[in-house]
């Protein structure tokens, strides 16, 4: 089952130069920062209730970020949502004919199980289950 959004998922080019925007203009509070080698991305994440927003900025040019922001340039990347057991979540979506990035979830930022939903499959929308540490 689903129980929030989790977080949004912006990509920039700069995670230096965009906090300026979320920290100055919006007034929010960078939680932390953290290098996820396995998807050649910095992250910056901002807390927002409960919710964050994850800045995603590419550390590699065959970075998945960095083909985004080539053909699309910056802006919103995924929508994630929490999920209390991601296992049913992706058979759950797998059974509704969903075509699914991740067969099996993978460690994410802040230790997280993640999956994703291949953006055909729901509407244009990168999709991001995720389960664990907040
Ligand atoms: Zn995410």
């Amino acid at each position: 089952m689903l129980t929030k959004i989790d977080h949004l998922g912006i990509a920039v080019h700069s995670i230096t130069e965009a906090r300026h925007f979320y920290e100055n203009v919006l007034g929010l509070t960078c939680k932390k920062e953290e290098e996820v080698p396995s998807q050649k991305v910095k992250t910056a994440f901002f807390v927002l209730g409960e919710t964050h927003i994850e800045l995603l900025e590419p550390t590699s040019d065959d970075s998945p970020i960095a083909r985004f922001l080539s053909t699309k340039g910056e802006g919103l990347h995924h929508v994630a949502y929490r999920s209390d057991n991601i296992g049913d979540q992706l058979a759950q979506a797998r059974d509704e004919g969903c075509r699914l990035i991740h067969e099996t979830p993978f460690t994410g930022a802040s230790n997280k199980q993640v999956a994703f939903l291949h953006p055909k499959s729901s509407h244009g929308v990168l999709t991001e289950f995720c389960s664990g540490e907040e």
